[in-house]
């Protein structure tokens, strides 16, 4: 039986071990489920750039190697292709469990497989914390607070989801992943944390990944009209992903359980959303309105005093400072398309 916090004189349960004098501290063993993903890439740069030794377990559903190339040959780098429905055994201090399609589009396709992924999946990251000690994050979302009846959104607040709609296989999926998460810390003693995020962007999100940003960014691009779902009066708070991965990190290391709602409070219309990527791209863009999809929520933006207070975190990347690194990337990329 492995002992808990694993053979590391890091333990993840209790805490760095004190050192003799002139001993380095040695680095930290992460997982990162879904790490050849979006969220997840960027999270790996910066485990790796402090001195990490980072695990990626992914199925390359929505995530792709191309993310995390950068790292292969890397010592302190591993990428291994696996189904977290399926149970692993690895020996680590800590998990950041991402693993999950994240935009509607895909999480749709097989919702069975996202119900499988959200459950299934969490309960064997759990399972391995639990052998090994590690600390375990669960990434949840602010789709947990369905369409909110509450403006904006705190932690407090239960949610309005429907539990048999065609989102459900992801809201309430991450709920059950939270449930579990929870139980596996009052029954099992795994050390957990929650975060909640809301809407990110950034480089390296797919091009064809169905979300707003992404949408809008490469149908731009593209000189294709912007595809306006509903009235486009629906709002969202959008996050710039290294404001995101700063608090995933600070999150793990911090003496909290949460759940911490982490987004960007500026709320945006998808009308104004669409105006911010035409004064950055291109001025004569169009926009196309197009029926809206069921069950989408009508307005949200996280309340973050709760982070802000406890983890003295807070985003610093407003939409019009971030939406022109996500171009420059979109733009790479779409030429090689060609
Ligand atoms: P993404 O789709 O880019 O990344 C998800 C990764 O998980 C991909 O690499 C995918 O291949 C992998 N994956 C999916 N199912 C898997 C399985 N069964 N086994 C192993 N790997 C699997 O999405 P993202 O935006 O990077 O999101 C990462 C996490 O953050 C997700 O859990 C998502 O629910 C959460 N989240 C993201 C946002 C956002 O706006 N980006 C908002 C709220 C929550
Ligand atoms: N699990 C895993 N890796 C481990 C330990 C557990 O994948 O290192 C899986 C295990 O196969 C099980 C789940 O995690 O499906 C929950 O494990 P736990 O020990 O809590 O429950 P049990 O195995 O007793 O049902
Ligand atoms: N949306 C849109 N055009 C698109 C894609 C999405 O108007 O091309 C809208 C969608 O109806 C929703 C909002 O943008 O109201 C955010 O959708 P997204 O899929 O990015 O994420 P969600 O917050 O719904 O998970």
């Amino acid at each position: 039986k492995i002992p808990r916090g694993g053979a590391s004189s890091v333990s993840a349960a209790g805490g760095a071990r004190r050192l003799p004098v002139g001993v380095r501290k040695p680095s930290l063993r992460v997982v990162v489920t879904g790490g050849a993903g979006f969220v997840g890439s960027h999270l790996v740069d910066k485990l790796l750039a402090r001195g990490d030794s980072v695990i990626v377990v992914d199925n390359f559903f929505t995530g792709r190697k191309d993310n995390v190339a950068h790292h292969l040959g890397n010592p302190r780098f591993e990428l291994i292709r696996h189904d977290v429905v399926e149970p692993i055994l690895l020996e680590v201090d800590q998990i950041y469990h991402l693993a999950c399609p994240a935009s509607p589009v895909h999480y749709k396709f097989n919702p069975i497989k996202t119900i499988k992924t959200n459950v299934m999946g969490t309960l064997n990251m759990l399972g391995l914390a639990k052998r090994v000690g590690a600390r375990f994050l669960l990434t949840s979302t602010s789709e947990v607070y369905g369409d909110p009846l509450e403006h904006p959104q705190k932690e407090s607040y239960w949610g309005n989801v429907n539990p048999i709609g065609v989102r459900s296989c992801y809201d309430e999926g991450k709920r059950t992943a939270e449930t579990l998460t929870m139980d596996y810390h009052r029954g099992a003693g795994v050390e957990v944390r929650i975060a909640r995020i809301f809407n990110t962007y950034g480089p390296r999100m797919c091009l064809d990944d169905g979300r707003v940003v992404s949408n809008f960014v490469a149908q731009a691009l593209r000189k294709q009209p912007m595809t306006v779902y509903g009235d486009g009066k629906q709002t969202r708070s959008f996050q710039y992903v290294s404001d995101l991965v700063d608090a995933l990190v600070t999150l793990m290391e911090s003496n909290h359980i949460g759940p911490f709602n982490l987004g960007n409070p500026g709320e945006f219309t998808m009308l104004e959303l669409a105006q911010v990527v035409k004064e950055t791209i291109d001025p004569g863009a169009s926009v196309e309105f197009k029926p809206n999809t069921a069950d989408d929520p009508h307005m949200r933006k996280p309340d973050i005093s709760k982070a802000k207070s406890l983890l003295n975190w807070e985003p610093k990347i407003s939409l019009k400072q971030g939406l022109p690194r996500m171009v420059s990337d979109f733009q790479k990329r779409i030429m090689e398309e060609k």
